[in-house]
């Protein structure tokens, strides 16, 4: 029998529970998952940030912490965790952020807004251009970015990734480092966020990186809300210099009821709803990765944690 606990928050318990012992019966895995264990006979932690559990030091047979998030900030710099990381690449939730950025990319694309708030008698034509003359810029050209990148491309947009390290994907323009980084953002007519949250990744998006922006720029970022130079991005916004912020992610969350953020005309504003993990998908996920673990193979997803991602 192989031990798992499940320490994420407990109102999560109630849909994984099940979700996950159909996939452990799935791969014919005998798994005795709990939200309670001994800690010394835990072979597994299925993990969330928003978990209690902070010291890993007990868990002294555990074999690897499979993160239920994408992101890893809540963990990565645990100094008591030294078992193998794993975070979650969850087809589910790539398909939802593949169709949350779609979405806002084509809103601010054809200026649905216009048409939406003039309900008023007048007959104003404004004939978007075609994707083909918009340029789009994702930074961040992981699971999820890519996968962004490529819808955006298939629409007839063409799409610019940038990413830490070098990488090819047809029919879009990959770019990397520095220099990559200002071409990137030189074509951005609208610019999409998909980077993790990383002490090298903060205030991607500041005063100086925001003026090498087209002049009218859409900014969506569905990444991590330290990404953004908050304030530089509110100058912009004022200015004219961005058109408009489709935010879903930010500093504080729930972002509180005072920031400009909320009451600013230029600034749309989702409560971190972009994609979630989905359960079913995710639980396959965490189930293929303890079938590795117990045959010995080297689990999926690990996260670099000198690179914090
Ligand atoms: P990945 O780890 O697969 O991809 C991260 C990408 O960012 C990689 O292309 C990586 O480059 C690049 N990157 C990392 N650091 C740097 C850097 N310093 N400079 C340039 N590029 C960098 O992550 P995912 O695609 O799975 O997820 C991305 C983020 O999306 C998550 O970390 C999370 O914050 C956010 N997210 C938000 C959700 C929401 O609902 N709003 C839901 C899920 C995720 P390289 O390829 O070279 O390693």
């Amino acid at each position: 029998m192989i031990n798992a606990l499940f320490a994420a928050h407990p109102d999560r318990w109630e849909k994984y529970a099940p979700a996950l012992k159909d996939a452990f019966d799935t791969l014919g895995l005998k798994v005795d998952l709990r939200q309670d264990h001994a800690p010394d006979i835990v072979d597994y932690i299925v993990y969330a940030p928003n978990s209690t559990l902070r010291d890993f030091t007990p868990y002294t047979r555990c074999k690897a912490v499979l993160n239920l998030w994408a992101g890893v900030e809540g963990i990565v710099d645990n100094v008591t965790l030294t078992l193998p990381l794993a975070r979650m690449v969850d087809p589910g939730m790539t398909r939802g952020m593949v169709e949350w950025v779609t979405g806002h990319t084509m809103r601010h694309h054809l200026g649905m807004d216009r048409n939406i708030t003039q309900q008023n008698g007048t007959w104003e034509p404004h004939v978007p251009p075609l994707a083909a003359d918009r340029g789009v810029t994702i930074l961040g050209m992981g699971q999820l970015g890519m996968a962004c990148a490529r819808a955006l491309s298939g629409l007839g947009f063409p799409v610019t990734g940038w990413s830490r390290t070098p990488k090819e994907a047809e029919g879009i323009t990959c770019l990397h480092g520095s220099d990559g980084l200002k071409q990137a953002l030189g074509t951005a007519e609208i610019l999409i966020l998909l980077l993790p949250n990383t002490p090298a990744t903060e205030n991607t998006l500041n005063a100086t990186r925001l003026a090498m922006l087209p002049k009218g720029a859409f900014v969506i970022n569905p990444g991590r809300g330290p990404l953004i130079d908050d304030d530089a991005l509110l100058a912009a916004l004022d200015r004219g210099d961005i058109a408009h912020a489709t935010l879903d992610v930010f500093r504080v969350e729930p972002l509180p009821v005072d920031h400009p953020y909320w009451a600013h005309p230029r600034v749309t504003v989702t409560p971190h709803i972009a994609s979630e993990t989905r359960v079913k998908t995710a639980s396959q996920v965490i189930a293929e990765n303890i079938q590795r673990g117990e045959a010995g193979n080297a689990f999926l997803h690990v996260v670099d944690r000198k690179a914090g991602y």
